[in-house]
Parts: C-alpha cells; structure tokens; sequence
C-alpha cells in the first residue's frame, strides 16, 4: 500500500521535495502539499520587481499547478501539528501523514518594532516592494535608509543587493539619494567571513553607499522621520525600506521539535527531526556551525537540504538506505543593478570555520542569476 507523504509549505524547500518525490514514487503514494498563500513567489526577484525590472507576474507561480503533475496542492492555513498521532490540522480539515516535511520558513513581525507597520515600506515581501516600487517613482532627492531590524534574517546579501541595486536606478535616473544600509551586524553576510564582508562594503563604497554596523534599532518615530537606536542615538530618513524581525511560524511555537535556539532542530546531515519520518528544512531550521554560528537562511540551502529530504523519503518507503547527507555548501549571487553580479561559493561545515571563495563581479554571473530564475520558474511547475 502506498504511503501519505504531507510537506508544509510551498516554497523553496517544500517545492522541491514534493517534485522530487512525485517523480521518485509510484502513483498510489499520495503526495500533498500545504500551503497558505496560492502561488510560489520566487524571492530573489523581489529586489528586481522593486525597481520596475520585473512584472508582478513573472515572478510567480500558481502553487495548484503542481495537480496537472500528481501533487495534491491544499491551500490552506497550518494551524497545529500532532506529532505523536501523526495528523496536522488545517482551516479546512485533518491531514494524517506517513511521512512528513516541515518546510514553512521563517516568518517575519514587522509590529515588533514599534513604527514599522506605520512608515517602514517590508523589503521582504511582495506588497512592500510594490509601496517601495511606487515610492522611488517620486523620489527626487534625499535619504534612504535600508534598516535591518534584528538578525538571522533569510538571505543576508538581499539588503547590500538592495542598496546597490537602488543606487544604479537613482544614478540612471539622475537623480540625488543618499543611500545608507543600518544593521546590528559588525559586517555583511558575517557568517561567511570577513573577505566576504569587506567586499560588500567596498562595493558599497563605490556607489557612495553609507555602510552603519553594530545598529540596534529599538523603534521608529514616524512623526520625527527618525530611528532610535539602543544606546539613544537616532538617524532621520526621507524613506524608510526595512527588514523586519524574523522568527518562527507561529504554529510550531511550544512544539517537542525545537532546539534551544527556538527554532526546528534537524540533524544537520539528512534534516531529520527527534521524531522518526519527520523531516524539517530550510529557514525554519538552525544548524550550529563548528564556527559557533547558525548556518545562514537561504533558498540555495533549503534547496539543496530538499534533494536530501527527497532523496531519504524515496529510499526508506522503497526500503533501501540513503547515503546522501546535506554537506553544508551552497553560492549565492551579489546583484549590482549595474549588469553585473559578485558571486560567493563555499563550505559551511568546513573546520574551524567556513571556507567561502569570492569571485569578481562580471556579467556572467549577472546572467547566471536571471538564467536560474527562469529556470527555477520552468523546472518546478
Ligand atoms: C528579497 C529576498 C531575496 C532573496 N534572495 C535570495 C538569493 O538570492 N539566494 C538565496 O539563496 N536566498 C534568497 N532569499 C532567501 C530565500 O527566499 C529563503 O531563504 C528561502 O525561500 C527559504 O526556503 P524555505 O522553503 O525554508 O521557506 P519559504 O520559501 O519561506 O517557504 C515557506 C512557505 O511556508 C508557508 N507557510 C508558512 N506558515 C504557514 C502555515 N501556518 N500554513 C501554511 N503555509 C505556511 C509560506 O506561505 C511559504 O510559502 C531571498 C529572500 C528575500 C526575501
């Protein structure tokens, strides 16, 4: 008899694992797939939507697509999980599972820092990058800030990519923004080491982009246009972009499957979780680096660790044995807006610390990143 896989969630991760599956597993093993929002927004894209180089349309899928293959898409809202009976419960119902994938991200509370629901436009999803997208139309002249609120925040390079790609819109346009990236972080993408850091900053630098770590912002003034940080200092804005606080999805708040960090712990080699047959990956996971930091919250990882997931699954219903394990790499592209992309790959298990390579911005790996979006958009639906 065939077995009843259930993923949770329809984005990076959840998207690969219920392709991988489908195409891995005879039809008589049921695979469904939950999620609370009808399409698949492929995030990179955002930074590109919200500067007018990219149609709401394109960057986004319909999630209920996956049926015409075979997966069973339920557009829902998660609202408990019973680990021990094995069912999780939804606005429109019960769903008992065989196996299951928690694969529902890291979510984000703007309403944590007083302000930000008021005057900051969200970076991070698609309704804000539309108020920010209407906002630079009128923008003459200037200061914008970029604030990162609190750390871990998914995808660390999205902020820096923000900042640049929003200076090369201004200068094309003429016109005069003084651009600053605030942050709690000592340096950029920290976790990646400090050659890593230092080019972001320079790149920063020569764009005349102002660079403010070691910011912690404790709320925003709306009515002053300003930010105020722990030790009382403040910073005035004309416009505001900000990454909210991120933490984890209300539903797994109290769950037996947290770490001491508060968010999913996994094992860090196949993902799975204390509990046989569940399995969590991606951003709503912290794995401890050997360097004593979390591994970064990225699709590139919530990828990779999906073919791992799959790949588990597949085996242990077939009744052979895996050896595939989660290795710790992945590469992210650093999007100039001037054509042009920096490019980072590397080990984030490697001993004592991570070893990440740099390469130099070119076109090539500009086109890179558009080629695997396009691609990401085809290869899944
Ligand atoms: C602007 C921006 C740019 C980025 N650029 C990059 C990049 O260039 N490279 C890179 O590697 N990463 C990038 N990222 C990060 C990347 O998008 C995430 O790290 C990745 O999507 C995490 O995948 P995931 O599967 O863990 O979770 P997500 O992709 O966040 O998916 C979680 C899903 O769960 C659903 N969900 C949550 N709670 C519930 C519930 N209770 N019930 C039902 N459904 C629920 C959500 O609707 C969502 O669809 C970027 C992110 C942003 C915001």
């Amino acid at each position: 008899m065939g077995k009843k896989i259930v993923i949770l969630g329809g984005g990076t991760g959840g998207l690969v694992v219920a392709n991988r599956l489908r195409k891995a597993l005879t039809k008589d093993n049921d695979i469904v797939l939950i999620d609370k929002e009808k399409n698949h927004l492929f995030n990179p894209s955002l930074l590109w939507f919200m500067v007018g180089w990219r149609k709401e349309e394109k960057i986004q899928k319909p999630l209920s697509l996956l049926q015409r293959k075979g997966i069973r898409f339920i557009n829902t809202l998660v609202q408990k999980i019973d680990f021990e009976n094995r069912t999780v419960f939804t606005s429109q119902g019960d769903v008992s599972f065989d196996y299951l994938v928690i694969a529902l991200g890291a979510s984000t509370f703007p309403e944590e820092i007083p302000g930000f629901l008021e005057d900051a436009y969200n970076l991070y999803d698609l309704s804000g990058t539309k108020k920010i997208r209407k906002a630079i139309e009128n923008f003459d002249r200037g200061r914008i800030v970029i604030l990162i609120t609190s750390t871990p925040f998914k995808c660390p390079a999205a902020p820096y990519e923000a900042a640049l790609i929003l200076s090369k819109y201004f200068t094309m346009r003429r016109r005069d923004a003084e651009i600053e990236v605030v942050t709690p972080e000592p340096l950029p993408m920290p976790v990646a080491g400090t050659e890593v850091g230092n080019m972001v900053v320079s790149l920063l630098q020569s764009r005349r982009i102002r660079f403010t770590p070691q910011h912690q912002v404790v709320k925003i003034d709306p009515a002053k246009k300003e930010i105020v940080f722990q030790d009382e200092k403040t910073l005035f804005y004309d416009l505001l972009i900000g990454v909210p606080p991120h933490g984890l999805p209300p539903v797994l708040k109290d769950s037996p499957i947290l770490g001491k960090s508060g968010w999913v712990k996994v094992n860090p080699k196949t993902l799975e979780t204390d509990f046989e047959n569940i399995y969590a990956l991606g951003d709503v996971t912290s794995i401890p680096l050997p360097v004593g930091k979390p591994l970064p919250k990225a699709g590139v990882f919530a990828h990779f660790q999906a073919d791992v997931v799959a790949q588990h699954i597949e085996a242990k219903i077939k009744g052979l044995s895996s050896k595939k394990e989660f290795d710790g790499r992945g590469y992210c592209f650093i999007e100039l807006g001037d054509g042009r992309a920096g490019y980072a790959s590397g080990n984030f298990y490697a001993e004592p610390k991570p070893v990440v390579n740099v390469k130099e911005p070119s076109v090539l790996w500009h086109w890179g990143k558009v080629l695997f979006e396009k691609w990401w958009l085809w290869k899944w639906f």
